[in-house]
């Protein structure tokens, strides 16, 4: 017995999946026909849409963000775990991934929940500040340019309530945010924000191990 985070190989991980993951058949199908995309690890792995949709449904959650659809995979687990009334802001600049999210949305029967926006996420967000939206949004999902990594972060931090989440995925980097061999720009703003959120009093924070590292930051009451 170890009390540090295991290192999965594929037979440990793939017993994760089996013991972890529910998808419906239109997440399957979503996740085959993204693999068949040359920027397919772009989308979050099955047993983080789990936990995200857990958090869900565990925060009542009612008004969720996303900044970066991809395919759309992440936006169908939350908009399948909110209540009938709820509604997912998804943000992306792309009509082609976001044509075949859509698709799915469709099929999944949860379109109606889903509020796409296509368009420079930190405008989108700007937007929904400047329109009242502060304090408002029960969750928040950032997977998108890690340029705007900082930006994206607090601008959710004003857009959720006190109590909400913000969910912010890639946070580990494929191990390079430890290698200081790497210095590559985007490398170095991961690096920064995971000091800042780990200084930052405005929230409680753990970084979880899951897939690439996703940090969960609740915005303190
Ligand atoms: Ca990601």
């Amino acid at each position: 017995m170890s009390n540090q985070t295991l290192n999965l190989d594929d037979r440990l991980h793939r017993y994760l999946l089996d013991h972890s993951v529910h998808e419906t058949a239109v997440q399957v199908a979503l996740r085959a026909e993204t693999a068949q995309q040359p920027m397919a690890r772009m989308q979050i792995a099955p047993e983080q849409g789990q936990l995200m949709a857990l958090l869900v449904q565990l925060l009542g959650v009612t008004k969720a963000l996303e900044v970066g659809v991809f395919t759309g995979y992440s936006a169908l687990a939350v908009a399948l775990a909110l209540p009938p009334e709820g509604q997912l802001v998804a943000c992306d600049v792309s009509e082609d991934y976001t044509a075949i999210a859509r698709r799915y949305w469709q099929q999944a029967g949860v379109a109606d929940k889903i509020d796409l926006r296509i368009g420079p996420a930190v405008d989108t967000l700007d937007r929904l500040i400047a329109a009242g939206d502060a304090n408002s949004f029960d969750f928040a999902f950032i997977d998108a340019d890690k340029s705007n990594y900082p930006t994206y972060y607090e601008q959710a931090l004003q857009l959720v309530r006190p109590g909400g989440l913000i969910a912010i995925d890639n946070v580990l980097w494929s191990g390079q945010v430890a290698d200081p061999e790497v210095t590559d720009n985007r490398t170095k703003i991961l690096r920064t924000l995971n000091d800042t959120i780990h200084q930052d009093r405005r929230v409680t924070a753990s970084l979880v191990p899951i897939a690439d590292g996703l940090t969960l930051a609740m915005k303190k009451r």
